[in-house]
This record gives structure tokens, C-alpha cells and sequence, in this order.
């Protein structure tokens, strides 16, 4: 019988020490913050700093604009608004991601259309969603979740060949490139997020990039209640909300940015001790290594546990888990499972007399039964805390006959 921590056994992590906290507060980042305060200028209409970081974090993400907003939410939703999709318009999401990636087309009045996963990746499938087109399709989100990049050759293709806008939705993807390429390059927008859990952070935050330079102009007007670059103070020439970020934040972001190269390179050696320890470990089931994937963001670190799943065990595994001294997360309700998501969707394609086009997703049922994750912090420690992180999951993973018990408990 394993000693699971759970059951009194030696916790995995015992005198191994914290993981570093995330976010990590610097000194670079402090006189960053100070500077902008005395400064006065602490809003972008007076100051440059969220101008010097826009164009910085394009240039990271291969882009040529950056527009920075207040969140990751509003972000896609500024995205799809400056790309014209409206009431009624239908955006195919995966249901396998944050809330954001669907709510933000019903705040246009738009209609989330769910297409499957593939389990294996827990990437929205290119086949699914091109089975999901209707007439009324206008975009398609391929969410690159966990840092792990969604297959931009098939998407890019669907939406040249469809004329579907492509939205990429990089919240959880900062660094990460496919065939060398940053995301948030290929599509047509891609929108970020700087809230507090991503790997650059000023506690909330985001930024929309693109290449196109009228897609670049709308996207301005959109954060600046309507006006155009260069135009006057009260001369709306459209309807656009205030989204701007504060120079505070910029100047935390440029700091952060500035880190984040050094960041990965911890995170992606960390993540590949873990891979190495829990391949072999049955009962564990890691995504297959993408030849594409030329840098992975490296957010979360996805596994799943497929036998665990089958018997129900997956939550019991997080507390046994926990119990070892590991926080690791569930995961996502699917969003074509949740009741307001669909309460929506249903509403805003009825109120235009369109049937809602409810495919099911079973792959994404599947996934988020035995599906677990570490948030990035855990890609940070020391090796041995990354060996026992390992040999705490193998343990578990190995246990379930014991996980029985934590359940009836
Ligand atoms: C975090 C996140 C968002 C939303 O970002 P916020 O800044 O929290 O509004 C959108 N999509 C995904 C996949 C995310 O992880």
C-alpha cells in the first residue's frame, strides 16, 4: 500500500520549501512604478510608457501593433468588435478554456458556437471546427491553453478558405511559438492577458496585437471612446469604450516583459524534468511532444489521469495530492456544460430567429474528468522540489485502490 500523505504517510514536499510565490515583486519592477508616480503623468493620454510597451510587446509576439486594454476579457472583446462581428454573428469556441473566450462574443450580441477538442492536446480540434461553420459564421477563437500553440497552419488555412476572422487567444500563451513564429502573429488579432495568475503580470492587463493597420486604427478607437490617432479630444468618430490601461501598469509590464526570456528558460527546463520523471509512469498521460511547437508558453503543466478519471478518482487525487504538499488545480467545467454560458447563446441566437447550433463535445466531457493541472509557479522551484512534485504525482497516480477511501471519507 502506498503511504499516501492523505493517509499519513510522508508528505513528497515535506522540508523541500515554498515554490516561489507568484507574482514576484523586483527591484526593477519597484523604480518602474515610483518613476511613473513622480512623474504625475500616470494615464496614457500624458504619458508614453503604455505607448513604449505596446510597441515592445508587439515586437515580442512578431507583431506590428500593440493595443493595450485593461484585461484579457476585453481584450477579445475589442478584437472581435474592431474585426465587425455583431449580433447575431457566430464565433466558434472551444469548450475547453476560460469563460472569457465565449462570454466575449455574447457581449456583442454574438453567438458562441462550441466545437470539440482533441483530448490528447486539449486544443480545439481544426476538423470540429470547420464541422461547426455555418452561413452565419464570422470568427473562429483557437484558444493556445496552457502555452501549448493550436494548430495555426489548419486555423490560418480555415479562415483564408472560409473568410472567417481569426481571433487567437494568447491569454495563457505569452512566448510561445509555432513553427517559429510568436502567436498572436498568424491569425488576424491576438489578444493577451496580464491578470495576475499569467506569466507577465500587473495584477490585470491586456493587449491586442495585429498586423493589419486599419484592424491597428479600429482597435485604437475602440480603447479611446471613439477617436482616431491624431484626431481632436471631443471628435468621436466612432463608439468605443475607454479601455486604456494606466502607466502604472505599463511600466510594471515593461519590467516584467524584460524578465520573462529568463523566466521560460527556468520553466521550460522544469517542465522538461517533469516529463521526463512522469512519462513512464503508468496511469499518467501527458500531451504528445509537437514538432511545431517551437517554444511552449509554459502557463499551466496539463496532464491527465486517465484510469483515475474512469473510476470517478480525479478529485480525490487533487486532495491526495494537495495532502503531499502539491496545489494542483481540476480544471475547467466545460463551457458547453455551463447553464449561463448557454442561456445566453441560446437567447442571443433566438432573438435574431436562429436555430443555436449545439453540437456535442464529448472529447471535452472526457478531458475534464481526469484532467489536472500546476500552475506555472511550479515550474520555478529548485530540481529536487521538481523531482518530488514528480514522485508525488507518480504516487497518486499509482493509488487507486487508497483514493477509494479518501472519497468515502
Ligand atoms: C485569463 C484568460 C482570459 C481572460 O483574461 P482576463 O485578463 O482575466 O480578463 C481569456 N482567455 C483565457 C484562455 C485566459 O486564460
Amino acid at each position: 500500500m502506498a503511504d499516501l500523505a492523505v493517509h499519513g504517510g510522508t508528505p513528497a514536499l515535506r522540508d523541500l520549501g515554498e515554490f516561489p510565490a507568484w507574482p514576484q515583486p523586483d527591484e526593477a519592477g519597484e523604480a518602474a512604478l515610483v518613476e511613473v508616480y513622480r512623474s504625475g503623468r500616470w494615464g496614457s493620454t500624458a504619458g508614453s510608457v503604455v505607448a513604449d510597451f505596446e510597441r515592445e510587446f508587439a515586437r515580442y509576439q512578431d507583431s506590428r501593433h500593440g493595443t493595450a486594454v485593461v484585461n484579457g476579457t476585453l481584450a477579445i472583446v475589442a478584437a472581435l468588435r474592431a474585426c465587425g462581428v455583431g449580433p447575431g454573428d457566430e464565433v466558434i469556441v472551444p469548450p475547453y478554456t476560460f469563460i472569457a473566450t465565449a462570454s466575449a462574443a455574447l457581449f456583442l450580441g454574438a453567438v458562441p458556437v462550441f466545437a470539440d477538442v482533441d483530448p490528447q492536446t486539449h486544443l480545439l480540434d481544426p476538423a470540429a471546427a470547420a464541422a461547426a461553420i455555418t452561413e452565419r459564421t464570422r470568427a473562429i477563437i483557437p484558444v493556445h491553453l496552457a502555452g501549448r500553440a493550436a494548430d495555426m497552419d489548419a486555423f490560418s488555412e480555415l479562415g483564408r478558405s472560409r473568410s472567417i476572422t481569426v481571433v487567437e487567444d494568447c491569454a495563457q500563451a505569452i512566448g510561445t511559438r509555432f513553427r517559429g513564429r510568436a502567436v498572436g502573429s498568424m491569425g488576424d488579432v491576438g489578444t493577451f492577458s496580464f491578470q495576475s495568475s499569467k506569466n507577465i503580470t500587473a495584477g490585470e492587463g491586456g493587449l491586442v496585437t495585429t498586423s493589419d493597420p486599419a484592424l491597428a486604427e479600429a482597435l485604437y478607437s475602440q480603447v479611446n471612446v471613439g477617436r482616431t490617432r491624431g484626431g481632436g479630444w471631443y471628435e468621436h468618430q466612432h463608439v468605443g469604450y475607454n479601455l486604456r490601461l494606466t502607466e502604472f501598469q505599463a511600466a510594471v509590464l515593461r519590467t516584467q516583459l524584460r524578465r520573462h526570456p529568463a523566466d521560460q528558460v527556468l520553466r521550460e527546463h522544469r517542465s522538461q524534468l517533469l516529463r521526463a520523471d512522469l512519462d513512464q509512469v503508468e496511469g499518467v498521460q501527458l500531451a504528445p511532444p509537437d514538432p511545431h511547437l517551437t517554444s511552449h508558453g509554459h502557463h499551466l503543466f496539463l496532464l491527465r489521469l486517465p484510469e483515475l478519471g474512469r473510476r470517478g478518482l480525479r478529485d480525490a487525487a487533487v486532495k491526495a495530492l494537495a495532502a503531499e504538499g502539491v496545489a494542483a488545480s481540476p480544471g475547467y467545467v466545460p463551457l458547453h456544460r455551463n447553464e449561463a454560458v448557454l442561456t445566453e447563446a441560446r437567447a442571443a441566437a433566438d432573438r435574431l430567429g436562429q436555430p443555436y447550433p449545439e453540437a456535442p463535445c464529448p472529447r471535452a466531457d472526457l478531458v475534464a474528468t481526469d484532467t489536472i493541472w500546476l500552475p506555472h509557479r511550479y515550474l520555478s522551484g529548485t530540481e529536487e522540489q521538481t523531482r518530488a512534485v514528480a514522485a508525488a504525482i507518480a504516487k497518486v497516480a499509482r493509488s487507486a485502490a487508497e483514493l477509494d477511501e479518501v472519497l468515502l471519507r
